[in-house]
């Protein structure tokens, strides 16, 4: 692959309607020609056109291949959702634009996406208000964390931690730290929050809990009554990392458990294509005790069913975002949601879940699955009986990519060791996920009898093994 430069020849146009004219520069007033040649490769419309479409086939998508990618759900989200969120009625909004029907009344349709867009996650998970306005699924934690600082400070709280369980999602630590609580950490029970390691840690000094759930192995927490009746008792809120709710969406809802936060990944979830870093939308939802603190602004609704940006919330922690947050992403989120609708969205969760436990019972004989029961949308290999044969979880996700699948998620959870990740969607054919067994069963068996070739893979890919550090952090791009 080279770059466009070196193909460029001199003299070479792109195709253009010679109405009489020679030169593109006839068109142009002389006054604004400039002096030179702006150093820009000389080349016809094909050859950009197949320069791009070349590039574009170097990266692996969802468009062409399987991509079981665990956490982070990359799923096929339909092209309609693209369409919807490229109409110019959206797209040419100013941010600023007047609100209110004497001024010209331009952005009420955007303003009632977003006041609609809470109100249906609101209905979603059982939580009083959401605000669309965190930008990513940390960022929405982040949000939530200091909504469940700001709310301790108004009651004159002194409250100093935030417990998470080891299998919660490597952010919510983070987000918690960020936030100025300190972490206190608690091993989990048969992959699971273990109700007795919780009450070991909780005191008065306990601001709240960040509960993953579906957690990192892909099992669903069994004892959240308990946990939530426990953390009531000394004031202290639950916080439930909503990113997988693609997991359980129409089965149970959040609010209804007890919880007083929520973060939702809609670029997971609710149709947006996920990777590439963004952009993504890590909408929050809240219970009733939190509703006051939420970010500014919030839309509100006037008794004339106009809607307007309300500024004045005393007790707001404040922009999180500029503007409204990720616009075109909850745009895409409210069309799948009305798109899939009361029945399409469980049954997406439901579908989810059958892959990933076929992929699952499929998989069992040749690979250790230390939490082997029924999973929600993931579940986690771990190659501990092929890291004695000499490849390791790495050289398998390497192989993985000879037969044309993208590699699980690797190494993560923390918790297992040589762990293999597979969150399969819920939007593969069963010929597919097939297709996947076959390929991970024939590597396993290849390491059984020879484990070599599986360590020197990939031998299809445009680069092999590379230091993976150095070639984020000393890149060298070499052009040939
Ligand atoms: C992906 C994920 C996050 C983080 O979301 P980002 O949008 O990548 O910031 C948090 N929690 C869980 C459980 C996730 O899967």
């Amino acid at each position: 692959m080279t770059t466009i430069f070196k193909k460029s020849v001199s003299g070479r146009e792109g195709v253009w309607p010679r109405n009489g004219h020679d030169n593109v520069t006839d068109f142009i007033p002389a006054e604004l020609l400039r002096d030179s040649a702006p150093g820009l490769p000389e080349v016809s419309e094909l050859d950009v056109v197949r320069h791009f479409t070349e590039l574009s086939q170097a990266n692996f998508s969802v468009d062409t291949n399987f991509y079981p990618l665990g956490s982070c759900t990359m799923k096929y989200n339909p092209k309609i959702n693209e369409q919807i969120a490229a109409l110019p009625g959206f797209t040419r909004l100013h941010p600023v634009l007047p609100q209110l029907k004497g001024a010209g009344k331009l952005c009420q349709g955007a303003l009632e996406v977003i006041h609609d867009s809470e109100r249906l996650l609101s209905e979603i998970t059982g939580m009083k208000a959401f605000t669309m306005h965190p930008m990513a699924g940390a960022h929405g934690e982040l949000t939530g964390v200091m909504l469940i600082a700001a709310y301790h400070r108004d009651k004159g709280n002194k409250k100093t931690k935030i417990i998470c369980p080891d299998s919660a999602h490597g952010t919510n630590p983070a987000s918690a730290t960020i936030a100025g609580f300190e972490v206190v950490t608690i091993k989990s029970h048969d992959g699971i929050v273990d109700p007795e390691a919780l009450r070991e840690v909780l005191d008065d000094e306990v601001a709240g809990v960040m509960m993953t759930c579906p957690n990192t192995l892909g099992l669903f927490e069994r004892n959240l009554p308990e946990i939530v009746a426990m953390l009531r008792k000394v004031d202290a809120l639950l916080y439930y990392d909503g990113a997988n709710m693609n997991a359980v969406l129409g089965k149970m809802r959040v609010g209804d458990v007890g919880f007083d936060v929520v973060h939702l990944n809609l670029h997971k979830t609710l149709g947006t294509p996920h990777g590439g870093g963004g952009p993504g939308s890590g909408a929050v939802g809240v219970s009733e005790r939190l509703v006051p603190y939420l970010p500014v602004s919030r839309v509100e609704k006037l008794e004339d069913g106009q809607f307007y940006l309300d500024y004045d919330q005393p007790k707001s922690i404040g922009y999180v975002a500029p503007f409204y947050g990720n616009f075109g992403v909850y745009l895409k989120a409210y069309a799948y949601i009305l798109r899939l609708g009361r029945e399409g969205l469980p049954r997406a969760s439901e579908n989810a879940v059958l892959a990933a436990n076929y992929l699952r019972k499929r998989l069992e004989h040749a690979f250790e699955i230390p939490y082997n029961r029924t999973c929600m949308h993931e579940f986690v290999l771990s190659a501990v009986r092929q890291a004695e044969k000499g490849a390791r979880a790495l050289d398998i996700a390497k192989a993985l990519l000879d037969k044309g699948h993208h590699a699980p998620t690797v190494y993560f959870p923390l918790i297992v060791k040589e762990a293999l990740m597979i969150e399969p969607t819920e939007t593969e054919s069963k010929a597919t996920l097939d297709g996947f067994v076959d390929d991970l069963l024939e590597i396993a068996e290849q390491i059984e009898n020879d484990p070599t070739p599986i360590t020197a893979a990939p031998v299809t890919q445009p680069v092999t093994r590379l230091d993976e550090t150095k070639a984020a952090r000393e890149m060298v791009l070499v052009d040939d």
